[in-house]
């Protein structure tokens, strides 16, 4: 049988891009399977798995209100979009048999469970994936923040960005050939270089609470699995 897992609980935290796939927006369910079998092999390892999953891909508040619309009612049509994505999740996965709650930072209690801390440790603890939706429930936040601010109120052990790159560079590899990669840097390196990781709240909080940070690539098949056995997947964010 396989090691013990390094990690006994992790929140990953999966842009609301990442689900489009090749789209332009919207949820590509090809991609939503996809992740949801990543999601589902941690599982089977024995780890605890939370999610906090973006919005971008159907709405974002500056977005909106860069075409007129009042910032506060775009952010919270952002963070309806996060309920919509999370939805879509819990739905894959529980057709894969993974027991899963969405649980929002809004309370739109007929369609998911309302955030409460205590509960959703209770769902992590009996083996189900928890699915934060609705960001922090306040505007002028991002979904990175949420990640932060739930991966510390739960106690997770790390936090995980998924991303579409494999970990942080000096610069963005794709301008940048000779971009150095950095597989291990300090949160303020990271906040210095102004290193597209997470936005400043979201390392700061990591930051000034010691949750340590790993940045990797969602579409690197078992990745994912691999990192949570121990192995240096990415870029890793630490003091
Ligand atoms: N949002 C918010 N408060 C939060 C989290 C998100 O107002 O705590 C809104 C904000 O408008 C944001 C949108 O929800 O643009 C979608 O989240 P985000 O941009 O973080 O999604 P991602 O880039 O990860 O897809």
């Amino acid at each position: 049988t396989a090691a013990a897992p390094a990690y006994r609980r992790i929140l990953l935290k999966l842009s609301g891009e990442a689900l489009m796939g090749g789209g332009a927006h919207g949820i590509d369910p090809d991609v939503l399977e996809r992740f949801a079998c990543e999601i589902r092999d941690l599982v089977a390892d024995g780890v605890q798995v939370a999610l906090v999953i973006g919005g971008g891909n159907i709405f974002r508040g500056a977005g909106l209100a860069a075409r007129g619309m009042d910032r506060v009612t775009g952010d919270q049509m952002g963070m309806l979009a996060t309920v919509m994505n999370a939805l879509a999740m819990q739905d894959a996965l529980e057709r894969l048999e993974v027991s899963s709650r969405v649980m929002s930072a809004l309370k739109i209690n007929q369609v998911c469970e309302d955030y409460i801390r205590r509960r959703a440790m209770r769902h992590l603890d009996r083996g189900r994936v928890v699915i934060f939706a609705a960001g922090t429930g306040n505007p002028f936040f991002t979904t990175d923040s949420a990640a932060s601010l739930r991966a510390i109120e739960v106690g997770a052990e790390l936090l995980v960005k998924a991303t579409k790159v494999d970990g942080i560079y000096s610069a963005d590899p794709v301008q940048h050939p000779d971009a150095v990669f950095y597989s291990r840097i300090s949160y303020d390196q990271a906040l210095r270089e102004g290193l597209k990781v997470m936005d400043t709240t979201a390392i700061v909080l990591c930051r000034d609470h010691g949750m340590p940070l790993r940045v990797m690539n969602i579409n690197e098949s078992g990745a994912l699995l691999r990192l949570v056995r121990g192995e240096d997947i990415g870029s890793l964010v630490v003091s």
